[in-house]
């Protein structure tokens, strides 16, 4: 199977690092024309600068803007008139007790991981129906399966995302265009390492070796015994996002290394 994205237009969500910025690289390296998206015109320059030197030639545009208003999602779309394929892949996440988590925590998360994805996909996918085909894609998480109690205000945001994406599949039916979901586990991006930076200084452990550890205690459902890189996730959504993917919709795809003990 030969992926072939040529003509397509991509709008990557905080695709700057990242599990974002391997769907980015996957997708221009099939052909698709990148809109790269970071909160700040730096980072964002970063970014298309490390996406020019792997991919040579990539056509690729700028996407300044926070995602968790909808002015920042208002900003995005100006720079982003005509897109093909939407990854709404920014996320944000990390662990805090529930008696803790005030009504702001929440509201940041609801409006960071649902609400970017609600108008982002409000806003393209009439263009993409007009069309015929589109494809659009939540990154979601194991985490919308197995809430983490440490993480429930996580948690929610990712099951809302599954919910979200398995709706607007059945609203869009029959279009050619396809909405899915797919949930990484443990995987290695930037946002993990930063997670296990002191760790890795205490103990002088590389980051494999941590989030190796960090599976067998946390996951230890996991069947690959490791977590995964950004490569394998972001393959399965370029999967996700070609032509051959067309009978795939309305589905919950993991790349969870099998952490899910369930068999469908
Ligand atoms: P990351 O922290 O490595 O990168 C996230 C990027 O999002 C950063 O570049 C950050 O600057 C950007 N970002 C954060 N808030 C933003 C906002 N409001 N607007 C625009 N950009 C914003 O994250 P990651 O680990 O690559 O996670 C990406 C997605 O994958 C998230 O939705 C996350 O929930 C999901 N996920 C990650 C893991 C994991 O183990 N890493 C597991 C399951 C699901």
């Amino acid at each position: 199977m030969k992926i072939d994205l040529t003509g397509k237009v991509a709008l990557v969500t905080a695709s700057t690092g990242g599990i974002g910025f391997a769907i980015a690289r996957g997708l221009a390296e099939s052909g698709a024309e990148v809109i790269v998206n970071g909160r700040s015109t730096e980072s964002v320059n970063k970014g298309i600068q490390q996406l020019q030197q792997v991919v040579p030639g990539v056509q690729v545009r700028a996407a300044v803007a926070d995602l968790s208003a909808p002015d920042g999602v208002d900003a995005v779309l100006r720079a982003a008139s005509r897109v093909d394929i939407l990854v709404n892949n920014a996320g944000i996440y990390g662990q805090k007790d529930f008696y803790s988590t005030d009504d702001e925590t929440w509201e940041t998360y609801w409006q960071t991981n649902v609400m970017s994805g609600v108008r982002l996909s409000r806003a393209l996918l009439p263009g993409m129906v007009q069309k015929g085909w589109g494809r659009v894609v939540f990154i979601s998480s194991e985490s919308a399966c197995n809430i983490p109690a440490d993480m429930i205000h996580y948690g929610v945001t990712k099951t809302a995302q599954l919910a979200l994406a398995r709706g607007l599949a059945k609203f869009v039916a029959g279009s050619g265009v396809t909405v899915n979901s797919v949930l990484p586990g443990p995987t290695m991006s930037d946002g993990f390492a930063s997670m296990m930076k002191d760790e890795m200084e205490k103990t002088g452990k590389s980051l494999e070796q941590l989030a190796k550890e960090f599976v067998m205690a946390n996951r230890p459902s996991s069947v690959i015994q490791r977590a995964a890189t950004v490569e394998e996730v972001a393959n399965m959504v370029v999967y996700v996002c070609s032509t051959q993917a067309s009978a795939t919709s309305g589905a919950a795809l993991r790349v969870d290394g099998g952490v899910v003990d369930d068999i469908i």
